[in-house]
């Protein structure tokens, strides 16, 4: 564009101008539109508002000359003495073609010169030169939209080669022999792949599909054979392989590109891994078989206790009362503990827990909710263990209760028997940690990665002998990780577990923490 612009100029014997692309004509968001010949940045606005105000040149006059002011001259960069002795002119040459108009090209030039194009003899104006002037616009238009044609090619591939890059569904292209020739990233991370070992791979052998089934998909099921053959292939969900043997339920789109006689050229898969809607999906339906089970549970005992409570004619005494208003309370206790953890993860996922931060002794803390365990469940065994000087830690003291409550209750729950739990602190040169340990069943080493995600409980859910709902753990991950600490489970299955989280020592902590 610029050496376009640049030779023009100088045939027609300007010093300096700029090509002003129509709008109608061109992308008008674009940064392009002006292509500067020896003008700076800052004369432009100048230039545009004095030619604006000016003739504009048009297909009968493409060719506008105008006797400049000396004083805006010296603006736009003119030699001052050239430009005092010879006088300068502001020129606008109408560029365009069959096609319309493509812009205008603005330039300035001393008055004195004259183009090869129109300082013919005056017999000859009109005719000759006039002539010649067409051509040249007619060249140069034929150039310029050629020129800006390439640049708009170049955006556009960068914006597509963007859109490749960094989609997050995987991408790959094949040419018509069905071998690879692209593989975006996000092909990459799906199948374990890196692109320069599959580019030229026959993209069967790479992804070995299946049907849903698990059969093999015959090459004639092939979705991109299938889009070649002009068949639509939209989501169509399929089971593909990553590099280490993985097998996962992907959605595929399928199309092609044709060249200019209908001939295939390349084949595109667009594929859309469904691992994670299908979690979701289960979770959403585990989340409500689990709520409304943990909902009606003590729903039921309450109502059923109530109206044995309300007959007329039943005659309980004291001890039979009174063991029916407990469990009336204790079933209450439930279903608030549920809503109340049910509100808490609704607020972490909306990131609106506020804390109040302060500097906490976890000794004292943990002994005060001892004492209210041992009024509460007198035959649970608890052995304590803290070292003669724990130091203190920064924390909201009402969250950390809750996490350490919900260790503790947990340790009960899993515990089959008489339960045994040990809960020890101790401090490392950056944190102080606590320990509950129980000797329960254990969890399995798979299951450990799992429990402090939401609604996640070992087995099946709804089979469960212990309420639950898979919310404890992934909200004490939650006020452990928003204090800046960690948690995580060492466990042998039918042997106990121990749960472990750490706080930053008081004069360690990163203040202010206030909101996750
Ligand atoms: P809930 O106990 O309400 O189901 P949690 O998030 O507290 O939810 O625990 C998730 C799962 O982790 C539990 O369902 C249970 O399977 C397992 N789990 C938690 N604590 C223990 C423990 N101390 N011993 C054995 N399994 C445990």
């Amino acid at each position: 564009m610029s050496t376009l612009i640049g030779s023009a100029i100088t045939l027609l014997r300007g010093e300096s101008g700029v090509f002003a692309v129509s709008n109608e004509a061109f992308d008008p968001q674009s940064s392009a539109e002006y292509t500067l010949y020896h003008l700076s940045e800052e004369a432009l606005p100048a230039l545009l508002s004095y030619v604006q105000e000016a003739m504009q040149p048009n297909v009968q006059h493409p060719l506008v000359v105008e006797t400049l002011p000396p004083a805006l001259a010296a603006r736009f960069g003119i030699a001052q003495e050239a430009a005092e002795q010879q006088g300068v002119e502001c020129c606008s040459l109408a560029l365009y073609d069959q096609n319309g108009s493509l812009g205008t090209l603005y330039f300035l030039r001393l008055a004195t010169l004259r183009s090869c194009f129109e300082d013919h003899g005056a017999e000859s104006a009109g005719t000759r030169t006039d002539e010649t002037l067409l051509h040249f616009i007619a060249q140069l238009t034929a150039g310029l939209r050629f020129a800006l044609r390439s640049q708009a090619l170049v955006k556009e591939q960068g914006r597509l080669a963007a859109i490749f890059q960094h989609s997050t569904e995987g991408i790959l292209t094949v040419d018509n022999a069905l071998r690879i020739i692209d593989f975006n990233p996000a092909m990459e991370r799906l199948t374990g792949w890196r692109e320069n070992e599959v580019l030229g791979r026959f993209y069967f052998k790479v992804l070995r599909p299946q049907d849903r089934q698990g059969n093999d998909l015959r090459l004639e099921e092939s979705p991109i054979l299938q889009a070649f053959a002009g068949q639509e292939v939209v989501n169509r969900e399929m089971v593909i392989c990553a590099r280490d043997g993985q097998r996962f339920t992907v959605a595929v789109t399928a199309s092609c590109v044709r060249n200019a006689r209908g001939e295939t050229m390349n084949g595109i898969l667009n594929v859309r891994d469904l691992t994670r809607e299908r979690q979701q999906e289960e979770q959403r339906s585990t989340f409500i078989s689990v709520i409304s089970h943990e909902l009606q549970t003590p729903i039921a005992i309450i109502k059923g206790y109530a109206s044995t409570l309300a007959r007329t004619d039943s005659r309980l005494d004291a001890r039979a009362l009174r063991l029916r208003l407990v469990a009336i309370e204790e079933e209450a206790d439930r279903l608030n503990k549920l809503v109340g953890n049910l509100l808490y993860a609704s607020r972490i996922q909306a990131h609106g827990l506020q804390m109040d931060i302060a500097s906490l002794d976890l000794e004292h803390l943990i002994r005060k909710m001892i004492r209210r365990l041992h009024a509460k469940a007198p035959d649970v065994e608890v052995s304590l263990s803290f070292p003669p000087q724990l130091p203190t830690v920064m924390a909201d003291q009402e969250r950390i209760e809750e996490v350490i409550q919900n260790l503790l209750d947990n340790a009960v729950k899993y515990s089959p028997g008489k339960p045994h739990i040990d809960v020890a602190c101790f401090a490392t040169g950056e944190e102080v940690i606590v320990s509950v340990s129980d000797h329960g069943m254990g969890i399995s080493v798979r299951e450990q990665e799992q429990i402090f995600n939401r609604f996640h409980r070992v087995g099946e859910p709804l089979a469960q002998p212990t309420p639950g709902a898979g919310l404890g753990l992934y909200i004490c991950r939650a006020i452990v990780e928003a204090h800046g600490g960690r948690i995580w489970v060492e466990s042998t299955l039918r042997q106990g577990s121990t749960f472990l989280f750490s706080l930053p020592r008081e004069e360690k902590a990163q203040l202010p923490m206030v909101v996750f």
